[in-house]
């Protein structure tokens, strides 16, 4: 930008410009309390980054309209034999466990975390979660890709779920680990067309794909 100045990083939330964790942890908490308000609570599950189906999926997850077991349970529905979590058969199938507590789809999540270099605790209740999701200072097409993982995550597990629970369905983890990523990579070429990556290969390439630079954000009508 200038002459006879070397470029440098600079963190531009800061006046002196220099980064500091205490800084990182402000901005953070401050784009969640936005967030937080009742006009952002009412839009947060509409992202135009997944199709129609996965958002009102997550909207029912925040609205805790999901029909786990303890729900149907709890509403009296006949021929529910017990309140069991169908994917562990130990807790009792709430929201809070299905999605977040339960060994098995919690280990999704932080597969993800992994993935994304990031060091977090699952928080374990879906608002708090999303909440947190998007609070993670990424930028550009990876912000929109990591937000995007929410939504593949949450679907993943119901989907999951629900063949274990009608079709004899037995998953193998390592499997799905690899399927969020086919489904991530399956639902960005949705709204952005050129989007040059193989579903198969997203995972492998996921460094490079972070970086892509080739779109800008989707409009409203794009997605399939
Ligand atoms: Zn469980």
């Amino acid at each position: 930008m200038f002459e006879n100045v070397n470029d440098r990083r600079v963190w531009s939330s800061d006046l002196s410009n220099s980064f500091s964790v205490s800084d990182f942890g402000l901005q953070v908490t401050k784009i969640m309390e936005d967030e937080s308000s009742p006009q952002a609570q009412g839009r947060l599950a509409w992202k135009n980054i997944v199709p129609p189906r996965a958002q009102l999926q997550v909207w029912f997850l925040l609205q805790g309209k999901i029909n786990t077991k303890e729900r149907l349970f709890r509403l009296g529905a006949t021929r529910i034999e017990d309140d069991r979590c169908i994917l562990c058969k130990e807790e009792t199938e709430t929201v809070e466990h299905l999605f977040f507590c339960c060994k098995s789809s919690s280990n999704l999540w932080y597969h993800c975390y992994k993935c994304w270099d990031l060091s977090f605790c699952l928080p374990k209740d879906p608002k708090t979660c999303l909440l947190s999701w998007v609070g993670t200072p990424f930028k550009r097409f990876n912000k929109r890709l990591w937000t995007a993982m929410f939504y593949v995550v949450a679907w993943t597990i119901w989907d999951i779920r629900n063949k274990m629970a009608f079709q004899d369905f037995k998953p193998n983890w390592e499997f799905e680990k690899k399927r969020l990523f086919w489904r991530l990579g399956t639902w960005t070429k949705g709204w952005c067309p050129n989007f040059p990556f193989a579903p198969g290969l997203l995972e492998d390439d996921l460094k490079v794909v972070r970086g892509w630079t080739g779109t800008r954000a989707p409009r409203r009508g794009r997605l399939c």
